[in-house]
């Protein structure tokens, strides 16, 4: 007989979090410590949304997104999560950018970048002093009519270099580009240039399974393969329940994970909300997806230290539309070595580039194969340059594509960044539409990446107590 994965599910909770990405888990946890009763619901077999691994014959142990986050991470985690968390994560050094205007390694902090950009690109110092303290002054209440194109133009007149070594980075962490606010731009890179790259050691896997203990120990009920279908409201348009796979469970609130979009017009249903709100969200842009290829070497079998994260490309300048091209000239290489988790006697490498889900969607299955296949072996034609004969050492080789991130996490277009700037304002006035419905996710580029989902996970969870919180007190003052 089929498992049951909802069985002996509660009737009512105090709060159902529909997605187990990272601001799912931490609005949950958050929430647990706060006492209320708490209902976690996944709709894959596993946690942690696009912060997740994969296993393949012969021990080999894949992540997806475990490439780079801000030092900020691990406040975040000690306050949020546990001190065990936060001290598995440490920095990675090795950065390295390999494309037609320069060769440079580096740690990716402002000493390294101050040095850089002085002595490589010959900026004068006070230009460049200013650039950083212009980038790290800018906040969210800030003017957002300036793009990050007329930032590099204010400060870096005509010097496409100087754009590429300050914007690549970035445009592979949240696929941002040089039309979106200057201050997307800002927030991040000066979260990076803060102290540099981080990376948790032990793998997405232990992180997630540390994660799911905590939740645990706080009391959260945790149901993996339960796909959320509706959200259901009462007449007043507040959140009553919600239906997962066919079950209906009555709560308080609802903190949705989901992509912003399709709570809104999928789960809740356009229907419920004023025509403005319902206009602005349709209007909210997604940004875009990815492809990875999954590299392992056979067991044993190494390379020698080619640094941690190398922006490789071929293309003469920096263009988002190269970077989102099938005819893939640009490349994000994570090299993973045996210290990524301790014990272990495995080298793989994975390799990003920003995509399109429209070139994929549209593919036969037969073209999908083929496309699949043609972008293994360019990868691997072009690791050779860093690790030489690297086909002879290969145990496994796949490749994921936009198609692959929309069917395990439901991001509309497989989506691998949220959406862009205009999401976080439909995101942060989900609840005055539908009194108890909340959403915490990867919006607006700077709530996205790990420590922006972090982080939002918290913010919202706090606006769901005030709310719950202020709905317990007008029930008390009713029944008096
Ligand atoms: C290829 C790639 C590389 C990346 N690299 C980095 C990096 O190096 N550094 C970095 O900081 N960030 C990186 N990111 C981004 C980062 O992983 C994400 O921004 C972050 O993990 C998103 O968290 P989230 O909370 O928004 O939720 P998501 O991860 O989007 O998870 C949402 C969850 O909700 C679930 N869900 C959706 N609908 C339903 C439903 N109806 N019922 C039940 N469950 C549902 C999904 O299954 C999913 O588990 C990368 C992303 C990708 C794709």
């Amino acid at each position: 007989m089929a498992k049951d994965f909802l069985k002996d599910l509660g009737d009512h909770y105090d709060v159902i979090v529909i997605g187990s990405g990272l601001a799912g888990l931490t609005g949950a946890n958050v929430l647990a410590k706060a006492g209320y009763s708490v209902l976690l619901l996944e709709h894959h077999y596993q946690l942690g949304g696009m912060a997740t691994w994969f296993k393949r014959r012969g021990g080999h142990i894949f992540d997806i997104s475990l490439h780079g986050f801000p030092v900020g991470m691990i406040k975040s985690c000690r306050k949020y999560w546990t001190k065990e968390i936060a001290d598995s994560i440490v920095q990675l050094k090795g950065i390295r950018f390999e494309n037609p205007q320069f060769s440079i390694k580096t740690t990716f902090n402002r000493d390294d970048f101050t040095k850089q950009l002085i002595e490589q690109f010959g900026i004068a110092p006070e230009t460049v002093e200013a650039f950083f303290d212009f980038a790290r002054s800018m906040n969210f209440f800030d003017d957002q009519s300036m793009t990050t194109r007329e930032l590099f133009e204010k400060f870096f007149p005509g010097r496409s270099d100087v754009v590429r070594f300050l914007m690549e980075p970035i445009t592979y962490a949240n696929g941002s580009t040089l039309e979106d606010p200057a201050i997307t731009y800002g927030i991040v890179f000066s979260n990076f240039m803060s102290k540099g790259v981080f990376t948790f050691q032990g793998g997405t896997d232990k992180l997630v399974l540390q994660m799911r203990d905590e939740l645990e120990k706080n009391g959260v009920d945790i149901r993996i393969r339960a796909l959320v279908e509706k959200v259901e409201l009462n007449p007043d348009r507040s959140v009553a329940a919600v239906w997962v796979n066919g079950k209906r469970v009555g709560c308080g609130a609802v903190l949705s994970n989901a992509n912003i979009k399709s709570t809104i017009f999928n789960l809740v249903g356009e229907e419920h909300f004023s025509p403005e709100y319902a206009e602005e969200a349709r209007a909210v842009r997604l940004n875009n997806s990815s492809c990875q290829v999954y590299i392992a070497l056979k067991p044993g079998e190494g390379f020698d230290n080619v640094g941690d994260l190398l922006f490789h490309s071929e293309h003469s300048g920096f263009d988002i539309n190269a970077m989102l091209s099938m005819n893939v000239s640009s490349r994000t290489f994570s090299f993973y070595y045996p210290e990524t988790r301790p014990g272990s006697d495995r080298w793989l490498v994975v390799s990003s580039t920003n995509a399109n889900y429209a070139d994929w969607a549209k593919m036969s299955e037969d073209e999908y194969e083929r496309e699949k296949a043609k972008l293994c072996e360019s990868t691997l034609d072009c690791l050779e340059k860093y690790v030489p004969d690297v086909r002879q050492k290969l145990d496994w080789l796949e490749a994921s594509t936009p198609r692959t991130f929309e069917h395990y996490t439901r991001h509309l277009s497989g989506a691998s960044f949220g959406t862009k700037f205009e999401g976080l304002k439909v995101s942060q006035t989900l609840p005055q539409q539908v009194p108890g419905l909340f959403h915490a996710g990867s919006v607006g580029i700077i709530m996205s990446g790990w420590l922006g989902a972090v982080n939002y996970g918290v913010i919202v969870a706090n606006e769901l107590d005030k709310h719950l919180t202020a709905t317990a007190a007008r029930k008390r003052a009713v029944a008096v």
